[in-house]
């Protein structure tokens, strides 16, 4: 089997990324110092968060902020709160966002922010004190004309509501635009909780008709039930798709029929997905094996790996996760002719309509949902097709050819600023 090297594969995110950057930059024949600018984050910040906790106790968390470049604008990027987080994992990440940003033409370079917790062990109101103090300790560090932060994995509006009201109260001004993905009534945007799904599906979309397949009848196998899988369940649902498979952290359910999701969402609501029924329960690992039409990773990095990607057998991947395919897996998965639509795409709604909450909070002027999803249904189509066009071009995979679109136009913000 073809592989980068005969080394063991990296699972290093922060590696990974450099990887795919040079992989892409190859093709662009750029000096080595551009990649070498864009392999490392301009600034990382590490905080430590002293929380008092329900029981008296105060329990110190570390957390980070990456913000990759800032040559096209101010950063962007969600905050995690995960126990799996690392700084690497963050740098990476803040990474990936910069690129993400480029392929759908955003004027931001990349952020992201991270918290070591389980945030499912802590109450309501350690979260809020959490939260409030982690955006304490960044605050200098961001704002609405430097780096905007947003949800991410297991956080969610009302964590976005606190932290805007700490950063609004530490600068005496009220600012929305410090941070988007809030609730409504503080200037969240209509069409921003279903973005990244919503993105996604377009994306998918558009794959299907590259490949002279309808929606209708398609089978998916969805890894994450987290607001980017549980609402990608939902819409591909709505389009004729039928959801075989859904997971979470805990594991995962397979009906060959197909779902029954009013179930699956009251399970998930109120129980574990596990007692859907025992005949059909499957494993995290298993799903990603299913022979399925369109398979979405939505959970975690690292899931596609040299390991099991020889064993996958769907149509199309589309990463509504970030990092979910390593590069090895990449390789093997290109050499089965599977079509992977990859995460700084499939996912890119999500920050997109970040962007317009964003414009709407600087304007303070709000717009219809309708015209929200029609201003991200044209961004989505128009950047598949320039991935598309451009890894045809170069006879290369999307992944590739997305990473270029991006570099190329990273490395004219900072000729124009005379960086390089
Ligand atoms: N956390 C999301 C992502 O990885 C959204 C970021 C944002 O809206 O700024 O794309």
């Amino acid at each position: 089997m073809t592989t980068f090297s005969n080394e063991v594969e990296s699972l290093n995110p922060f590696e990974i990324v450099q990887k795919q950057i040079d992989v892409a930059a190859a093709y662009l024949k750029l000096p080595a110092y551009v990649t070498d600018i864009l392999k490392k984050p301009k600034r990382v910040l590490t905080v430590s968060i002293p929380v008092k906790m329900d029981d008296g106790t105060t329990r110190v968390f570390e957390g980070y902020r990456s913000q990759h470049n800032d040559a096209i604008g101010p950063g962007k990027g969600g905050i995690r709160f995960h126990p799996d987080v690392t700084i690497d994992e963050v740098k990476a990440l803040s990474m990936w966002m910069s690129f993400k940003c480029g392929v759908v033409g955003l004027p931001y370079s990349g952020g992201k922010g991270g918290v070591i917790v389980d945030p499912r062990t802590l109450s309501k109101g350690e979260l809020e004190r959490l939260s409030r103090g982690y955006m304490e300790a960044i605050a200098d560090f961001i704002g609405p004309d430097k780096d905007i932060p947003a949800p991410d994995v297991y956080t969610t509006a009302q964590i976005m509501g606190w932290m805007m009201d700490t950063y609004s109260r530490l600068k005496g001004v009220n600012t929305p635009g410090v941070i988007t993905g809030k609730p409504l009534i503080l200037g969240g945007s209509l069409g921003r909780n279903e973005a990244t799904a919503q993105g996604c599906v377009y994306t998918i979309l558009a794959a299907l008709k590259e490949l002279g397949r309808s929606p209708s009848g398609a089978t998916v196998a969805v890894q994450g039930f987290g607001n980017a899988g549980r609402i990608a369940a939902r819409l591909l649902t709505e389009q004729g798709c039928k959801v075989v498979a859904v997971s979470d952290s805990s594991g995962g359910i397979y009906d060959t029929n197909g779902l029954d999701m009013n179930k699956v969402y009251d399970l998930k609501d109120n129980g574990k997905l596990a007692q859907y029924g025992a005949q059909y329960v499957i494993s995290n690992g298993d799903l990603l094996e299913l022979d399925v039409d369109i398979l979405v990773p939505a959970a975690l990095e690292n899931v596609i790996t040299r390991h099991n990607a020889a064993n996958v057998k769907a149509k199309i991947i589309a990463e509504a996760a970030n990092g979910p395919t390593t590069p090895d897996a990449d390789i093997i998965l290109k050499e089965k002719g599977i079509l992977v639509i990859p995460d700084i795409l499939a996912n890119a709604g999500g920050v997109t309509v970040s962007y317009f909450e964003w414009v709407q909070n600087l304007a303070n002027f709000y717009w219809s949902e309708e015209e929200v999803l029609e201003k991200l249904e044209k961004r989505m189509h128009s950047s598949y097709d320039a991935v598309r066009a451009l890894a045809s071009e170069h006879d290369t995979d999307l992944r590739t050819a997305a990473f270029m679109i991006s570099i190329k136009r990273i490395n004219e913000a900072m000729v124009a600023r005379g960086w390089v």
